[in-house]
């Protein structure tokens, strides 16, 4: 097995190198508040180099020019590679984004997995031939986007990487990575992995640096094609601003407010056990959190002490720690943002059943969950990032469609039901990207994943991803 390198400076065009005017920002651990590293700060020079290698090899045609089959090997080799450092790379998530162990190594798989999916469909992506009325033939391929800009958050940061990178490459195309600033390491890792397992050196940048600036830069260029972005609603729609001048193509993973809906005729052992997990996994800082939990009135009060008491037993505390299920926040300010929306929660009526307090020494705080709400309350309306979980209480299928749907975002949800017809009514009803039935499972790599509404456009993971990175080109053939 190769040695594991943790790197710290940028990768640029293949080369790990500092920022060319020398500067670097510090990560912390948010279980233990201490430094983690001292990372190089991409600036514009270093995304010039960047994206100046980048049109180059797309001009080249230095990886599209690869079979895809040859490609598909490449990202086969990564795979083994991540599966070969999973424990490396598992420490870095819980060292850089608080992740507790269990989840991070869980993580790692997936990235390797997903590297493994689109290595099968690199050369599956395929194009068409149609019969023209004037005699002859039009051949339909799919060709490379070109140079993808792919801008990743804090809250699963290899995961993330992984959804881009993987059908970025799968399709031939150089990719330039933005981790955020919070969390870089895992990105940096991951690019060193590409590299190793073949990828060219010239199609493969990651440049951590702030958002305002070095992400702003990459989405205004006009040697970017592609821009593929994983945040906050509010940057979200920035970007597609932004990227409008050069007609850039953007796709968007948002934020939400997604509901679990109980009906009084669930499997209320199965329901109350599984909902924590849907909304606390991750300390809450999840777009696919169930962070509105929806109970019919009759069993209302039921649920609420049920999901409280099992939400108490939560093991909270050392991501480093086998039995630990649920870390820190990623931040100081993430906890603090956390802690004002129960102050918002109690002011507008709500009452905070369990949970909300701080630990340290570093950004705990105790899964909550607050009930008396209605959903005209900000905690039911607004995307909180943190351990919440707002129980509002609905009276039949029609009114509990009616809630769900009122919000403006539409990412995933979770429905607890006996009844298959309702299943089926209240699936099609919500406008969301996800449902699940009895399941809190919102993401596997071979379904697409991404939202409607203000949770964004476009969809990741499964065969869907390709055409985000892909062109159609049409050729006509005379046969006169
Ligand atoms: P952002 O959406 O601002 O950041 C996500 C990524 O985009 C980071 O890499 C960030 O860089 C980058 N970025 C920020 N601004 C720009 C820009 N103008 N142009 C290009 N890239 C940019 O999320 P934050 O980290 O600031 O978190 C703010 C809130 O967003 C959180 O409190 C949470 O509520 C929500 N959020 C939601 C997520 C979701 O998946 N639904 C994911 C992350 C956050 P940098 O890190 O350097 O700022």
């Amino acid at each position: 097995m190769p040695p594991f390198e943790r790197p710290t400076q940028l990768l640029v065009a293949g080369e790990f190198r500092d920022a060319a005017d020398g500067a670097t920002f510090t990560t912390h651990n948010p279980a233990t508040t201490e430094v983690v590293a001292e990372v190089a700060k991409a600036g514009a020079a270093d995304l010039d180099a960047a994206l100046t290698a980048a049109a180059r090899a797309r001009e080249a045609r230095t990886w599209a020019s690869v079979p895809a089959t040859d490609r598909g090997k490449v990202l086969r080799r990564v795979a083994d590679l991540v599966r070969e450092h999973v424990e490396d790379l598992a420490g870095l998530e819980v060292a850089d984004a608080g992740h507790v162990i269990g989840d991070a190594r869980w993580e790692a798989g997936a990235v390797a997995d997903v590297f493994d999916y689109y290595a099968g469909a690199a050369n599956k992506h395929l194009g068409s031939v149609v019969p023209t009325r004037d005699p002859g033939l039009g051949i339909v391929s799919k060709v490379p986007v070109g140079v993808c800009g792919l801008i990743v958050p804090w809250n699963f940061p290899m995961m993330i990487a992984s959804w881009k990178l993987a059908p970025a490459l799968a399709c031939g195309n150089p990719v330039v990575l933005k981790p955020a600033s919070l969390t870089p390491l895992s990105a940096l890792a991951l690019g060193r992995i590409l590299l190793e397992a073949g990828v060219p050196p010239a199609v493969v940048s990651v440049l951590p640096g702030p958002g305002a600036t070095v992400g702003d830069a990459l989405v205004g260029d006009p040697r970017v094609d592609k821009v593929s972005f994983t945040g906050d609603s509010t940057t979200g729609a920035g970007i597609m601003r932004r990227a409008a001048d050069h007609m850039t193509r953007v796709s968007l993973e948002l934020g939400g407010k997604s509901a679990a809906i109980v009906f009084a005729d669930a499997d209320l052992d199965a329901a109350t056990e599984a909902i924590p997990y849907s909304v606390f996994e991750n300390a809450g800082q999840d777009c696919c959190a169930r962070s509105r939990l929806l109970v019919e009135r009759s069993v209302y009060d039921e649920v609420v002490e049920r999901v409280a008491r099992r939400t108490e037993s939560l093991t909270v505390g050392d991501p480093t720690d086998d039995a630990t299920e649920i870390g820190p926040l990623i931040s100081e300010g993430q906890r603090a943002t956390t802690l004002e929306y129960l102050e918002v929660g109690r002011a507008e009526g709500a009452e905070v059943v369990c949970g909300g307090t701080s630990e340290g020494p570093g950004w705990f705080l105790r899964p909550a969950v607050v009930a008396g709400a209605d959903n005209s309350m900000r905690i039911a309306r607004e995307e909180i990032f943190g351990p919440v979980l707002t129980v509002i209480p609905f009276d039949d299928e029609h009114d509990a469609v009616r809630i769900a749907n009122d919000s403006e975002y539409g990412l995933s949800g979770t429905l607890w039901t006996r009844d298959l017809g309702r299943a089926m009514r209240v699936t099609d009803a919500v406008r969301t990207g996800v449902m699940s039935v009895n399941t809190n499972t919102s993401v596997r790599y071979e379904l697409p994943f991404g939202g409607f509404k203000r949770s964004g456009m476009g969809r990741e993971l499964g065969l869907a991803a390709l055409d985000h990175y892909t062109e159609s080109r049409t050729v006509f053939y005379s046969s006169r």
